[in-house]
């Protein structure tokens, strides 16, 4: 009998069409919005960690966190009582080609909850075959786990609009994986992380019905989503769908802003990885800038084209608007007004960005000079190996009477950001110094006092952000069962603006060790 007391409410599977007839192998199904399926029970799961902000979130006591019941429902052994789990169904545009029915092929969602005014889906992911896991297994392996399940919840604490993570369990289950696609497969520990969002609703929820011509069904689905998590769009017909879209675009944008911003790369940025509210959603092989370079990306299948590099986000989530565009099209029947709404983007990407960087910079307002400055700095910081977080917080060390200090004392304030010491001499230095002094002549023009600045750039500026080396050695020690690591920098990641000056040791620049090691500075989709 469940202890655990939730305030279930309907959702998706209530709403809308779906299949009821629980079978969980591969299948192309059609004019359902998600499919009823159960867990696979785990053979021996454990609860590693947990979350007790997020069990708060959703009306579940501290003390609870620990009761079997608990483990039993987020590790799937069990289901809630009166409630049916289901897999949704969605499409994809995958590396700029679509990719017909996808879904969710290893995340069933259990159910609805509300508390304190605000719904949230929760979701299992790992917890094993759905209609939709085509040709693999439906399970997650803990090293993948562990990444999502740290960088969802650092992500939030640094104010980057993203799904949650209620628990991580381990199965007790053998997964096997080829990790580079190489040939040689191996068993590794299996995991499942409860996810918790809103709504995991993406892209190509809308998609999948389109390119169907289900489009009565697209219309339930766009009511139901607009109805439930746009509430304060009370327009009609075409007008509703349209201020949707618009609704979606910004803060699409917006949330490209912060990725840039914290020096995030999804990696995977195709349409059924895009969150139809604007959320961080699906952490796969992403990664952490460490030396700031547009020209990045963490996951190897990428490798070639680098699609969804660093500095190519905000036009990639562009360009899958245009698919979201596309399939609601049939909702408004007239391309002007996402024709407007592109134009939009294009329009006001540009500033909001000078903006975000003046923030980082410590600027009060954006000045028409700073777009140059910005453009210099950004060029420099590609010229050399520049650790983006520690350079921009170490920015904040400057004060306005540096203009006149030596100029080795200027460099001293951003020297340990950069990888290689030569790139401090000669011509590169020259060209730092005069980029500083432009930076001081203007920190000169605003009325910020230099603690009000460095208040302000340090809110802006994270000292500890998820490097890819750190969720490496996360992961080799929890292989070990030495679960010391991921306590110690889930907490760190809690209060990422602070200084919390015992842990200083994470605010370094990626170790020699990890420059080319796999899962350090390369990832692979597989997970
Ligand atoms: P991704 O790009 O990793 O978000 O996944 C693309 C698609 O593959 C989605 O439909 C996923 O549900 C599915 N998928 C990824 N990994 C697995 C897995 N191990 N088992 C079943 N389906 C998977
Ligand atoms: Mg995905």
């Amino acid at each position: 009998m469940v202890k655990l007391k939730l305030n279930i409410i309907k959702g998706l599977a209530e709403s809308l069409p779906v299949e009821e007839s629980i079978v969980n192998r591969p299948q192309q199904v059609s004019n359902i919005a998600a499919s009823l399926v159960n867990p696979t029970k785990p053979r021996a799961p454990k609860l590693l960690h947990s979350s007790t902000e997020v069990a708060k979130l959703l009306g579940i006591n501290n003390d609870l966190i620990k009761d079997y019941d608990f483990l039993k429902i987020f590790s799937g052994s069990e289901i809630y009582e009166g409630t049916k789990p289901y897999a949704m169904n969605y499409g994809g545009h995958q590396f700029g080609h679509w990719a017909g029915q996808l879904g969710d092929g290893r995340a069933i969602n259990l159910f609805d909850v509300e508390n304190q005014g605000q719904r949230w889906t929760l979701q299992l992911k790992g917890a094993g075959p759905t209609p939709y896991s085509r040709t693999a297994d439906g399970f997650a392996v803990l090293r993948s786990s562990i990444r999502e399940y740290l960088c969802s919840e650092a992500m939030y604490h640094l104010g980057v609009p993203t799904t949650r993570a209620l628990s991580l369990v381990k199965t007790g289950d053998q997964v096997l994986r080829d990790v580079m696609y190489d040939g040689h497969p191996d068993y590794e520990p299996g995991a499942i992380v409860c996810r918790v969002a809103p709504s995991f609703i993406r892209f190509g929820n809308f998609e999948i019905h389109t390119t169907r011509s289900e489009f009565d069904l697209l219309q339930k689905l766009t009511d139901f989503t607009i109805d439930n998590y746009f509430p304060e769009n009370k327009l009609e017909g075409k007008e509703k769908y349209i201020a949707f879209f618009k609704e979606v675009s910004e803060r699409t944008m917006k949330l490209m802003l912060e990725w840039h911003r914290v020096g995030f790369v999804h990696g995977v940025m195709n349409t059924d990885n895009m969150s139809i509210l604007g959320l961080t959603i699906d952490y796969g092989p992403y990664g952490w800038v460490d030396d700031y370079n547009y020209g990045w990306t963490p996951n190897t299948t990428d490798r070639a084209h680098k699609r969804y590099r660093f500095g190519n986000q905000a036009n990639i989530a562009l360009w899958n608007l245009v698919q979201l565009a596309n399939a609601l099209y049939p909702l408004v029947e007239d391309v002007t007004p996402f024709e407007e709404i592109f134009a939009t983007y294009q329009k006001d990407y540009r500033p909001a960005f000078l903006k975000m960087m003046t923030q980082k910079l410590g600027l009060m307002y954006v000045k028409e000079t700073d777009d140059s400055l910005i453009t210099a700095l950004e060029k420099l910081m590609h010229e050399q190996e520049l650790d983006m977080t520690i350079f921009f917080r170490n920015l904040s060390n400057f004060q306005k009477n540096h203009l006149t200090n030596h100029e080795d004392s200027k460099i001293n304030v951003i020297k340990d950001a950069f990888y290689f010491d030569h790139d401090l001499l000669g011509e590169s230095k020259e060209k730092w110094i005069n980029w500083i002094n432009q930076y001081l002549q203007r920190l000169n023009e605003d009325d910020l006092s230099d603690a009000q600045r460095k208040l302000a750039m340090n809110s802006v500026n994270p000292k500890y952000v998820l490097r890819n080396y750190m969720a490496q050695m996360i992961i080799e020690a929890a292989e070990k069962e030495d679960y010391g690591p991921l306590n110690e920098i889930y907490n760190l990641l809690q209060k990422p603006y602070e200084e919390q000056s015992d842990l200083e040791k994470w605010f370094v620049k990626r170790p020699d060790w990890a420059r080319n090691k796999v899962g350090a500075s390369m990832l692979s989709c597989s997970s």
